[in-house]
């Protein structure tokens, strides 16, 4: 493990140079405006953050789930907002790296890297959020096309993206399993655009709705069979969530380091409150679960690199663990700073609404902790069945 560390502590150097010299200085813009950064954007695709899962043969970035975290982490240590453009654009273009045809990777993917195209991932509905198996939007087979009907909401990136990869049901009655995947095109007939949701954080980064109304897509825009739909997006989903708890690390990482500044500097009772032992304790806590998150952040990415078959379980555990570690470190960071933390001008507020998010998009934290459940149960049947089961069956539970 501290070897992993060792080898991704240059591309951690590298990201770390290039925020410090063109991010810094755009954090309060993006926040002020809420207006999307298209000139970072440009940037990012330079330096392929925004290719990052794509094949170096397809003209991206080539990179693993390690590097993604490791680009991710860094980024959100100085802003959260660009941190997400990183992830949504991964998430949108995993369904074809996974699922897509040699002959849709060259058009897509080889179009996102090459023209420097940016695509969203829109899965959630108004009636369907945590329970993604319930979505409502269809897609008719009529001949030459599928023709998508249905709503759409909170899709990252919505209105600035040049595709869509997209759900609908294509049989509706076979729940789930009725799901497929389409890649669509932002300015394909039919499909428009909602109002941007002011949100409480990840400012500038926007969210909206989408409507389809008889929008035709080609049969070449279904990535993976029919009915695949949903497995598709868990898959995805899958291998994004390390990313969010990274994202999450990092804001935790940049409160810590304010309020251990702020924590030397500020006196009172004649010394300095970091020496004061009640507050040692809060920042003894904050620097242990900033460390304990992080390992967890890359032994996910590694399982998910390495196919290895707890890799769900990690990747979920780690998500609702960082996000919810990111909330409290956030809030703890206010506390160090006393009435100065409640100031709009300090950066902790936003990290705090920042880390809030993290606790619910790419599933709520209540959703990752089932996820981890069902897969211990799983990893336990085959121990349960040959060990306990007839033990349990035999105890008396009065
Ligand atoms: C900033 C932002 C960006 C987003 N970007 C995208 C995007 O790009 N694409 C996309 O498709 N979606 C996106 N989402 C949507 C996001 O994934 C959903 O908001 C999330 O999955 C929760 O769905 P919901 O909001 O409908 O809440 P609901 O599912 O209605 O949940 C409401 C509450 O009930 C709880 N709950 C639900 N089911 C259970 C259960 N079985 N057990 C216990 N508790 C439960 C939840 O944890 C939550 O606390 C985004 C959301 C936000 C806030």
């Amino acid at each position: 493990m501290f070897d992993l560390m060792e080898s991704k502590r240059a591309l951690t150097e590298e990201v770390k140079r290039f925020v410090q010299e063109m991010v810094v200085e755009k954090v309060k813009e993006i926040e002020e405006t809420d207006e999307f950064p298209w000139h970072m954007a440009e940037h990012f695709f330079k330096r392929g953050y925004l290719t990052l899962l794509i094949p170096k043969e397809h003209g991206g970035f080539g990179g693993s789930i390690m590097d993604f975290c490791t680009i991710v982490e860094e980024i959100a240590k100085y802003s959260a907002s660009l941190a997400l453009l990183v992830i949504v654009q991964t998430v949108g273009t995993l369904p074809i790296l996974l699922y897509g045809t040699d002959k849709q990777k060259d058009a897509f993917l080889g179009d996102i890297a090459r023209n420097h195209r940016l695509i969203g991932f829109a899965l959630t509905e108004p009636k369907a959020g945590s329970d993604a198996g319930s979505i409502q939007m269809t897609a008719k087979n009529h001949g030459r096309h599928h023709i998508l009907n249905g709503k759409k909401s909170f899709v990252t990136n919505g209105g600035v993206s040049y595709y869509y990869t997209t759900f609908a049901k294509t049989n509706p009655r076979r729940g789930k399993r009725g799901l497929t995947a389409f890649v669509v095109p932002a300015d394909a007939d039919g499909l428009t655009v909602g109002k941007k949701d002011d949100k409480i954080g990840m400012r500038g980064i926007p969210s909206t709705s989408l409507s389809f109304k008889d929008v035709a897509v080609s049969h070449n825009a279904i990535i993976g069979r029919k009915g695949e739909g949903f497995r598709i997006a868990m898959e995805t989903l899958n291998r994004s969530r390390p990313a969010i708890a990274a994202q999450a690390v990092g804001i935790a990482e940049a409160a810590m380091e304010y309020a251990i500044l702020f924590a030397m500097k500020r006196r009172q009772f004649g010394k300095p409150i970091a020496k004061l032992e009640g507050m040692q304790f809060i920042l003894a806590d904050m620097a242990a679960s900033v460390e304990a998150s992080r390992n967890l952040v890359y032994k996910a990415a590694y399982y998910l690199d390495h196919n290895h078959r707890n890799a769900t379980k990690l990747s979920a555990m780690s998500k609702f663990f960082c996000s919810d570690m990111a909330m409290k470190v956030t809030i703890d960071a206010v506390q160090v700073f006393g009435g100065y933390g409640c100031l709009k001008s300090r950066p902790l507020e936003r990290m705090m609404r920042d880390a809030k998010i993290t606790q619910i998009y790419e599933g709520t934290n209540q959703v990752q902790r089932f996820v981890v459940a069902e897969q211990m149960i799983k990893e336990h049947l085959e121990i349960y069945d040959r060990y306990f089961r007839k033990e349990l069956e035999e105890m008396a539970w009065e």
